[in-house]
């Protein structure tokens, strides 16, 4: 019977695949005694050569589908599993106590995971806790007959379905086979979104009980436009799905013929519009969508991509090979931005209440020198090949800035006298995510180089409404006055110091934001590449004159979310040229 779900569109387009569920399994079980010794033993023992077949396996395909560093995490996988300190502990407890396997392995690797967690002047030592929880899950499995999910194994078209995908999970998404993802959990500028899309995999997410809803195999239609998620559809819905994919990717083709022009509004003004990126991998999709410059690169993901903390020259090599991919357009990058829900596996993070309010981005960076001062010398050398801007997240007060520019200062002195060329303009900014920070952007602007306003934090901060939580989507309200003003504050302040204000939030690629923009004035809009051509083609209809009075409006008169979206669309079917 067909039935359609609604979630929260997060990322453009239209597939038709079968569901591919990437569930937790159910692996509980309860310990018993066994009188067939042998018999257990040699259950174990299948089960830890099915496992160790199943990684030789996923090894491969890991490295056919995504390449050699990923595939290289299940090499310690294997050699846990070839370790007879660890398989053949289980095997003398089943045989000492005369205790079922599964017991003896969760027992086991308990132990192990306890000792590896407890060392935590080793990060590395501590980070194959999680290795054997993973072996030790996979081992379990099979003793249960369990199947468990294997995205790497993943080999014909798909649909994931997910409770929820962190940014890592999403990364390893291979895009020649996963044609979208559906999620129970998730907002719409949570990571996994915004990798969406850039990866451009159409997703939904904030569906409450996808999960419960599908099975694996069943025939599933996703529509990123609308959120909606047709399961087991009718041949008239793939037909009208079919249809609308159709028109999605003649109005792509439409706007791709803007893909060489400059972005000028109807009265002739230029403004940058600008992507942003994850890794160097994102650079084709960049250039593919015309983007002028990189307003955000967000560090973060080169740290998680890495099995240890990248060295200055890793981080040199990948910052070079960005700033020299734009030919002389600003590149502005982040510093690591670690924290919320960005984890690194070898920096062990104290467990938090709130971790969006904790220890994270710029806190950790000033604490934590040794990673910021390796980071900043690799930016600094690489701004030899380019127009480099460094920014700094999750700035809360200007003592923050001072500090982290100081040090900036210090690494840059350092290099001078070591003799390294490196540019003698790069600029220094920060990103405006916290409402302590927007309220003193006048003040803040006397310090900076540039705002870059970072509408997904600050939204979510400002109305203290969670960005990845859909329980309090309805309150996640980008076009909310309050929010309106201070991004106006922020670019008028920026504006009266004369320095520049770009914003690399989600909000720069809306189309309903962007008409109050321009009415406001901002200078750089920094997007997920895949929507710089959509922007583009509604800059060109708009004249930033009449959209000044939208902007006015916007920000005195409004008083609710909904209000400035009936104003935007308005405006916008008025002045359209
Ligand atoms: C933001 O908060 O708007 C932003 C661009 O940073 P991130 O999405 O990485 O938190
Ligand atoms: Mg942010």
């Amino acid at each position: 019977m067909t039935k359609t779900i609604k979630g929260i569109g997060a990322s453009d387009g239209i597939a038709i695949a079968k569901a591919y569920m990437l569930v937790e399994p159910d692996l509980s079980f309860s310990k018993s005694s066994v009188s067939d010794i042998d018999a257990e033993v040699a259950k174990l023992q299948s089960a830890i050569q099915t496992s160790t077949d199943e990684l030789h396996v996923i090894r491969e395909k890991a490295k056919e589908n995504l390449g050699e560093e990923e595939a290289q995490v299940f090499d310690a996988h294997l050699m846990i599993l070839a370790d007879p300190e660890f398989t053949g502990a289980v095997e003398q407890k089943v045989k000492d106590e005369k205790i079922n396997s599964e017991a003896a392995l969760d027992e086991v690797s308990q132990m192990f995971i306890g000792m590896f967690e407890a060392m935590t002047d080793n990060p590395y030592m501590q980070e194959r806790a999680a290795d054997v929880r993973d072996v030790s899950k996979r081992i379990m499995a099979h003793l249960l007959g369990v199947d468990l999910p294997n995205p790497a194994l993943i080999d014909q078209e798909v649909i994931v379905v997910a409770h929820d995908l962190t940014p890592s999970d999403t990364a390893q998404l291979n895009k020649k086979y996963v044609k979208a993802f559906v999620t129970d959990i998730g907002g719409r500028t949570a990571h996994s979104a915004i990798m969406a899309r850039s990866l451009e995999i159409p997703a939904i997410v904030g569906t409450g009980s996808v999960t419960t809803e599908i099975k694996a195999g069943d025939k599933v239609i996703v529509d990123g436009l609308t959120g909606d998620i047709v399961i087991d559809p009718s041949d008239a819905d793939v037909t009208k799905f079919t249809a609308e994919a159709a028109a999605f990717a003649a109005q792509k083709a439409e706007w791709d013929k803007l893909r060489n022009e400059p972005s000028i509004t109807a009265d002739g003004k230029h403004y940058t519009l600008a992507a942003n990126i994850g890794t160097p991998k994102d650079l084709d999709g960049v250039h593919e969508n015309g983007a002028e410059a990189i307003g955000l690169y967000r560090t973060e993901f080169l740290y998680m991509d890495s099995a240890e903390l990248p060295t200055e020259e890793d981080q040199f090599q990948a910052y070079k090979e960005v700033i020299e991919s734009m030919k002389g357009n600003s590149v502005v990058v982040r510093t690591m931005d670690i924290g919320g829900d960005k984890h690194l596996p070898y920096l062990p993070l104290p467990e938090e209440e709130n971790p969006f309010l904790g220890y994270r981005a710029i806190r950790i960076s000033l604490d934590r020198q040794d990673i910021f001062r390796t980071q900043l010398r690799a930016l600094i050398r690489a701004s030899a090949f380019g127009k480099l801007g460094i920014m700094f997240p999750m700035i809360a007060t200007i003592q923050e800035f001072r500090d982290a520019k100081a040090i900036f200062e210090e690494e840059k002195a350092k290099l001078v006298s070591e003799g390294v060329k490196i540019s003698d303009d790069i600029e220094v900014g920060m990103m405006m995510e916290i409402p302590a920070a927007a309220v003193l952007a006048d003040q803040f602007a006397k310090e900076v180089d540039f705002f870059s306003i970072g509408t997904n934090d600050l939204i979510a901060y400002t109305l203290a409404a969670d960005r990845g939580n859909e329980h309090v989507s309805y309150l996640y309200q980008p076009y909310n006055p309050s929010v309106l003003r201070l991004i106006k504050h922020i670019i008028e302040s920026a504006h009266a110091e004369g320095k520049w204000a770009g914003m690399c939030g989600e909000a720069a690629g809306d189309p309903i934001m962007v008409p109050i923009l321009l009415g406001m004035g901002l200078d750089e809009y920094s997007m997920s590449a895949t929507s710089v051509l959509k922007i583009r083609s509604l800059m060109k209809k708009l004249s930033t004159e009449d959209m000044k009075d939208l902007a006015e409006r916007a920000t005195k008169e409004s008083v609710t979310n909904d209000e400035n979206i009936a104003l935007v669309n308005e405006f916008v079917k008025k002045f359209s040229k």
